[in-house]
C-alpha cells in the first residue's frame, strides 16, 4: 500500500490548506485563526471538536463501531518569530512570523488523515486528533496534558510526526528509545562594579568575568560529559555595556543546554551554577544563574515504535523505514505526551533534490507539500492497523 488513493486525490486540497496556514503564521498560544479553520473543517466532516485546551489547542473525536480501543494522533500549529526570505506566492504575510519548522504541514497532514478517516470509517474504535499550540518553546503539549488531555480523551497510545528536510522524501526514521534531547535554558547575570574604561582597577569588570565563564562552561561538555554520551551547551547571547569607554556593572549570558541522559542533565544544571558563581567569586563579583528545564528527552516506547514502523512500511515499503539512528539534539514537547502515554514520534523525510534540503528554522525553509499525502497515509494506515474492524 503506497500513498492511499483517496488521500492522493486529497493532495491538491491539502496543499491549499498548508499554503494558507503558511501565509498566515501564528505564534504559540496565538493560533486563533489556525485553530478556527481546523475546528470548522473537522466539524464539516462530522468530527466532534473540543476547543479551548491550552488556549488555542483542540481535539477532534471520531468514533466508529463499538470497540473500546482508542488512538491519539498529534500535530503542532505554531510558527517561529522570524522573517521569511522565500519568494513564493504563499510566503508569510506577517513580518517577523514564519512557519519555518513545518508545523503548517503537520496541521494539514493531520487534517488530511482526519478527512479520509471520517469518509472511509474503515476502523473500529475512537480516534483523537490532537492539534496543539506552542511547540516552539511554549510547551503547549505539556499544557494540554496538564489540563487533562488524556483524562478527557483517553488514548491507548499517541503518535506524532515531524518533517525531516535532511531525509529523502519517501523515507522515515522510526527509532525506539531516545530520539530527541532534553532542551533547557540557562541565563547567567554577572554583577561587578562599573566605571571609567581608563580606570579598570577601580572597577570589577563583568565583561572579562563573563568571557571566562563562557570559556570555562565548554569544559562541561568536553571534560565532564562521558565521551560516549552527548551534550550541547550553546551560549547564544552575551550582552553588556552601552559605551566604548565605560565598563558596565553587569553582563548577561544566555543560552541553551541539550542532554540525552538524566544524570548529564542534572550535572549540567549543578555545574553551570558552580562554575559561574565560583569564577565570579574569584573576581569579587557575583553571578546569578537561572536554569530552566523546558522539555524532557523524547523517548519512543519500543512496542508502539514497532507498530508505527509496521504502518510506515505499508505506505513507504519496509526498505524505506529506518529503524536505527542516533538521536537528534533538538527538543520536542511531544516528549510530555510520551511521558503520559505510550507512543512514538516519527521523523518523515521531505527532501527532494530540487529543494536543496534547507533545514528547519532557516529563513528559506518551506514545508514540502509532496510530503502531505505520505504523512496522511501513514496516520490513516496506523489507525486502520491499530483499530482493526471485526
Ligand atoms: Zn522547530
Ligand atoms: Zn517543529
Amino acid at each position: 500500500m503506497p500513498v492511499l488513493n483517496r488521500i492522493a486525490a486529497l493532495a491538491p486540497e491539502m496543499t491549499e490548506w498548508r499554503q494558507d496556514f503558511h501565509a498566515h503564521p501564528e505564534l504559540g498560544f496565538e493560533e486563533h485563526r489556525t485553530s478556527d479553520i481546523v475546528a470548522r473543517k473537522l466539524e464539516s466532516w462530522g468530527i466532534e471538536e473540543h476547543r479551548g485546551l491550552a488556549t488555542t489547542g483542540l481535539v477532534g473525536v471520531l468514533r466508529n463501531g463499538g470497540s473500546g480501543r482508542s488512538i491519539g494522533l498529534r500535530a503542532d500549529m505554531d510558527c517561529l518569530p522570524m522573517t521569511e526570505q522565500n519568494d513564493v506566492p504563499h510566503r508569510s504575510t506577517v513580518p517577523g512570523r514564519m512557519h519555518a519548522c513545518g508545523h503548517d504541514g503537520h496541521t494539514a497532514t493531520l487534517l488530511g488523515a482526519a478527512r479520509y478517516l471520517a469518509e472511509t470509517r474503515n476502523f473500529d474504535g475512537t480516534v483523537h486528533f490532537i492539534f496543539q499550540p506552542a511547540e516552539e518553546g511554549g510547551g503547549g503539549g505539556n499544557v494540554m496534558v496538564q489540563e487533562g488531555l488524556f483524562e478527557r480523551f483517553p488514548c491507548d497510545a499517541v503518535y506524532g510526526i515531524h518533517n525531516d528536510p535532511t531525509l529523502p522524501l519517501g523515507e522515515a526514521k522510526v527509532v525506539p528509545g531516545t530520539v530527541l534531547a532534553a532542551s533547557d535554558r540557562v541565563s547567567i547575570t554577572i554583577r561587578g562594579i562599573g566605571g571609567h574604561a581608563a580606570r579598570p582597577h577601580a572597577t570589577i569588570d563583568p565583561v572579562l568575568i563573563g568571557a571566562q565563564v563562557l570559556v570555562a562552561l565548554q569544559g562541561l561538555v568536553s571534560r565532564r560529559t562521558d565521551p560516549l554520551d552527548s551534550a550541547v551547551l550553546s551560549i547564544t547571547m552575551f550582552q553588556a555595556g552601552s559605551a566604548m569607554n565605560v565598563i558596565p556593572d553587569a553582563a548577561e549570558l544566555k543560552g541553551t543546554v541539550r542532554t540525552l541522559q538524566p544524570e548529564t542533565r542534572d550535572m549540567m544544571e549543578r555545574r553551570i551554577a558552580q562554575i559561574a558563581e565560583g569564577i565570579a567569586a574569584a573576581h569579587e563579583a557575583t553571578a546569578e544563574v537561572v536554569y530552566t528545564r523546558l522539555y524532557p528527552p523524547t523517548v519512543n516506547h519500543p512496542e508502539e515504535t514497532a507498530r508505527a514502523a509496521r504502518a510506515a512500511a505499508k505506505v513507504l515499503g519496509a526498505a524505506k523505514v529506518i529503524g536505527e539512528a542516533p538521536p537528534i539534539m533538538g527538543g520536542e514537547d511531544f516528549s510530555f505526551m510520551l511521558l503520559a502515554r505510550p507512543g512514538a514520534f516519527v521523523m518523515m523525510g521531505q527532501q527532494e533534490a530540487a529543494r536543496g534540503g534547507v533545514p528547519v528554522h532557516h529563513p528559506r525553509y518551506d514545508f514540502n507539500d509532496a510530503m502531505l499525502p505520505v504523512g496522511a497515509s501513514y496516520f490513516a494506515a496506523l489507525v486502520e492497523q491499530e483499530l482493526p474492524r471485526g
